[in-house]
C-alpha cells in the first residue's frame, strides 16, 4: 500500500496553553488561523536549544507548520517562527495576569460548531495591544476582550436601551441584570440586580469601541465585576481566570502591607 506524504499546515496561531509530556516534550493548545483549535506535540522542545521551544511558550504570537492528521488528537509540530512574545519586554504583574487570563477564556468559553469564528483574530488583536499598552491600560483591555468574546457568541450586554423594556437608561435607578441581558432601568430593575451607576455604564459601552476608555480604579473594578456576573450567568464553562485569582491575592497583599505600614507607631 503506498504512503501518501503527511500533508503539513502552515498558519499563525496563539498558544493557548503548554503542558510537559514524557522526559523532553511538550503539548501545547493552539488556537490557529487556519485550523481553530488544534493541539499539538512539540518532540523534545524542553531540551536546550530545541527549535521547537519558542513556539511553545503561552501569550504567544507564532507562525507555525505542524502535520495534520484530522483523526489525532495530537498533531506533530514540525517547526515555525516567533511572531510576538507580549511578556518579553515591560514584563508586569498585570500584563502577565491579563494576558493569560484571555487566554485561558479563549480555552475554556471557545464558541462550538464553527470552525473559524474569529477568535484567533479576537486574541491576536489583544495580545498585540496588551503588548504596546501604558501600565494601567491592562484592565480596560481585558473587559473589551471579554465583551468581544461575548459577542462572538452572540451575547453581548444589552446597552443601548432598557433590556427589559427597550426604555430609556437615563433616569437614576438603573441596574445591570445577567438575566435581563444587560442594563434595565428602574422600573424593570430586580432588587437582586446590581446598581449601574452612570459612569458604570460609560465604560461598559466603551468597551465596545475601537479604544476601550480608562476609567477611575473604583470604575473599573465594578466593570469588571459585571462583566464577570455577566459571563458566569451566559457561559456555562466560564469562572474566574487563574491569573486574576492571582492578581487579586498580589493586590490584597499589597494593601494588607500598606495597612500594616499606616498602623505602625510614629
Ligand atoms: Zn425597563
Amino acid at each position: 500500500m503506498p504512503v501518501l506524504p503527511q500533508p503539513v499546515v502552515h498558519s499563525r496561531a496563539v498558544v493557548l496553553r503548554a503542558w510537559p509530556s514524557g522526559e523532553t516534550s511538550v503539548v501545547a493548545s493552539l488556537l490557529t488561523e487556519a485550523r481553530g483549535y488544534v493541539r499539538v506535540i512539540a518532540k523534545g522542545a524542553r531540551q536546550g536549544l530545541s527549535r521547537l521551544q519558542p513556539l511553545v511558550g503561552p501569550g504567544r504570537l507564532v507562525e507555525v507548520e505542524f502535520g495534520w492528521s484530522p483523526g489525532r488528537e495530537l498533531q506533530y509540530l514540525k517547526g515555525g517562527s516567533l511572531l510576538l512574545d507580549p511578556l518579553l519586554d515591560a514584563n508586569s504583574l498585570e500584563r502577565t495576569a491579563y494576558a493569560l487570563s484571555a487566554l485561558e477564556l479563549a480555552d475554556r468559553c471557545r464558541p462550538s460548531g464553527v470552525r473559524e469564528t474569529g477568535l484567533f483574530g479576537l486574541c491576536r488583536r489583544y495580545l498585540e495591544m496588551l503588548s504596546s499598552c501604558a501600565a494601567g491600560d491592562e484592565a480596560p483591555l481585558f473587559y473589551a476582550f471579554e465583551t468581544a468574546l461575548l459577542e462572538l457568541q452572540g451575547i453581548a450586554p444589552e446597552l443601548a436601551a432598557c433590556a427589559a423594556c427597550g426604555g430609556g437608561l437615563e433616569a437614576p435607578g438603573c441596574r445591570f441584570s445577567p438575566a435581563a441581558g444587560g442594563a434595565v432601568c428602574g422600573a424593570c430593575a430586580g432588587a437582586d440586580d446590581r446598581p449601574l451607576a452612570p459612569e458604570t455604564l460609560a465604560a461598559l459601552r466603551s468597551l465596545g469601541g475601537a479604544a476601550p476608555e480608562r476609567s477611575s480604579r473604583r470604575t473599573s473594578r465594578e466593570t469588571g465585576i459585571l462583566l464577570h456576573r455577566f459571563l458566569t450567568y451566559h457561559l456555562p464553562e466560564y469562572r474566574l481566570p487563574a491569573g486574576l485569582e492571582l492578581l487579586r491575592a498580589a493586590r490584597s497583599a499589597d494593601a494588607a502591607a500598606a495597612a500594616a505600614k499606616d498602623d505602625e507607631p510614629c
